[in-house]
């Protein structure tokens, strides 16, 4: 029932949102910024919360390059190798430690650190992964499975309860044929996601357009939250067959994608720079929230109530009113 894609799980399934815990990056240099949390904003989040999706993913990989680039891992500390894909300790250690880091790269929620020989460091957070960028004197957390010791008396730490998430390195030139990369769609953020790109996708089908925008072979990382909220502010319903949208409205969806997404890495990013708490919880997309887990609550544009279906196993925020098929007469 648990699976571990580009989408989320359903944390709505049973009635109850469960509580797992989201990526934390600390800087450790600035010890002020450690366990830090802002009251005001903590008010304002949902203390439950859920894995990390795209923007959070790519909120870590800016945070990781504003500290990461140039520095040099220095050894591999390996505890735990039970995780989604047991991790080979022999291949990371050949191909990442004693390499300095040269780039920090993202596919779908997969992060690449780019070493100086041409290799990748791949991690994967999972359910509940987390990265902790800290000094070495830190003391180690019971889920630390992987640490990653820089010259520079740092550590990045992969950190994960559950152990959904995975820890890989690629040879120098293979990330093309990477196992995991194989079926993966466009990039959201990439100049692949067009109108015309979808359109031609979904000649014919019948499946709905959220079922359709979740499809890690089609577009990666429009996790559940964010298909509900990019078909809000597109104005589809998330149950329109996918065959059936007009140009227009695929043209209004790409770029809702875009937005969706782009606002949640923006204040992922702006969050992350004063906010984190000892939970390992970064709540900041939730405000922005207008119809994802609103269920029953007027809609901040209309004010109708906002409704909840489960399609797929998912559970689709949308409002009635504001998203209304156009094929659908409006005579009310
Ligand atoms: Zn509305």
């Amino acid at each position: 029932m648990e699976h571990w894609s580009d989408g989320v799980l359903d944390f709505w399934s049973d009635g109850v949102m469960q509580n797992f815990s989201t990526p934390l990056l600390h800087y450790s240099n600035n010890p002020s910024l450690q366990y830090s949390s802002n009251p005001s904003l903590h008010h304002s989040i949902n203390p439950t919360f859920v894995m990390p999706e795209l923007p959070e993913v790519e909120t870590i990989r800016r945070g990781l390059e504003r500290v990461l680039i140039g520095e040099t891992i220095q050894q591999i500390k390996i505890h735990e190798t039970r995780l989604r894909q047991p991790v080979n300790v022999r291949k990371l250690r050949r191909l990442i430690a004693g390499q300095p880091v040269r780039a920090l790269h993202r596919r779908a929620k997969y992060l690449l650190c780019e070493m100086g020989n041409g290799a990748h460091l791949v991690v994967h957070l999972g359910m509940s992964g987390r990265l902790l960028y800290c000094k070495k004197s830190h003391p180690l957390q019971k889920h630390d499975h992987v640490q990653f010791i820089f010259h520079n008396g740092h550590e990045l730490r992969f950190c994960d309860p559950r152990r959904f998430g995975m820890v890989d390195a690629v040879l120098p030139g293979k990330l093309q044929d990477y196992n995991h990369f194989q079926n993966l769609g466009i990039e959201p953020l990439s100049p692949e996601l067009t109108a015309g790109y979808l359109h031609a996708r979904a000649k014919g089908l019948s499946r709905p357009i959220k079922n359709f925008l979740m499809d890690a072979a089609i577009i990666v990382g429009v996790g559940n939250i964010y298909a509900s909220e990019s078909l809000f502010r597109a104005g589809i319903p998330p149950q329109k067959p996918s065959g059936k949208l007009s140009r227009q409205e695929w043209e209004k969806l790409a770029q809702a994608v875009r937005e969706t997404l782009a606002l949640s890495i923006d204040a992922g990013g702006t969050t992350l720079n004063d906010f984190y708490n000892s939970d390992g919880e970064m709540g900041y997309f939730q405000q922005h929230l207008m119809v994802y887990g609103r269920d029953g609550e007027p809609c901040r544009a209309c004010g109708s109530k906002i409704r909840r279906l489960v399609q797929a196993g998912r559970s689709s925020f949308y409002c009635p009113r504001c998203q209304k098929s156009k094929s659908v007469k409006r005579n009310a």
